[in-house]
């Protein structure tokens, strides 16, 4: 069952070309050391991390139609809830388009929801390349539901976008080009430069992060698997 555990009001960036805010729903089914988000994910965090009721989070929609023009649907992992559906009808009956963020792992609902017209843009989470999921994760994941997620998206039914979190001691050069090529043909693919802050690991938050060059660097080797790919700040 979704619970609310924040709101960003407004975001000029999290929505590609949309004026949007973003939602944070409680509860995800990784534990990804790098992961900026504990209070969303941890059990023990999250009892103490306050709600926000859909009841205000839908007033807050209403209020604001035609200032904003989207909602970005974030966690936590939005695709572990079965309610989720219902959850993004209300909000494109007030007139909202829909980001969906997802790590993946669950390709029914991501296919339900596209083929219900429930969401307009995707951003996937590419974690590492196959053979190091688990260690990027920090949970066993099931490739081949990562593997159905990427084809889902690639069928081109919803605007997208694959991304991965570049972090030092996760990823070297050669596997950020694994994952390049793994997602090749894709329509956009942006790397992300790790931010050493709050981390789920405690020892994630002294590693360094790769330098702005070395990522551009990469980008210039993969940058023809893809229409469309950028080093994010
Ligand atoms: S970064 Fe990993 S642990 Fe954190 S919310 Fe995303 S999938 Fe879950």
């Amino acid at each position: 069952m979704i619970q609310i555990g924040g709101l960003q009001k407004t975001t000029l960036i999290d929505y590609p070309g949309c004026l949007a805010c973003t939602v944070f729903l409680i509860g995800c089914n990784f534990r990804c050391p790098f992961c900026y988000s504990s209070e969303l994910v941890l059990p023990e965090k999250i009892k103490l991390q306050p709600r926000i009721s859909k009841k205000d989070f839908f007033k807050f929609l209403k209020g604001k139609k035609g200032l904003l023009e989207g909602a970005v649907i974030c966690g936590g992992e939005p695709t572990i809830h079965n309610d989720l559906p219902d959850f993004i009808r209300k909000i494109k009956k007030i007139g909202y388009l829909v980001k969906l963020d997802t790590n993946g792992s669950n390709p029914e609902m991501l296919k339900k929801l596209i083929d219900d017209k429930l969401i307009n843009y995707v951003a996937m989470d590419i974690k590492a390349p196959p053979e190091k999921y688990n260690k990027s994760a920090g949970v066993k994941v099931a490739i081949k539901k990562i593997q159905k997620s990427i084809d889902i998206l690639k069928e081109g039914k919803v605007d997208y976008e694959f991304r991965s979190t570049i972090v030092p001691t996760l990823q070297k050069k050669e596997d950020v080009i694994a994952m390049a090529k793994w997602i090749s043909g894709a329509k956009r693919y942006y790397l992300q430069n790790f931010r050493a802050e709050k981390t789920i690991d405690p020892k994630f938050e002294k590693i360094k992060p790769y330098s702005e060059e070395f990522l551009m660097a990469i980008k210039k080797e993969i940058l023809p698997f893809f229409e469309v790919c950028e080093v994010r700040g």
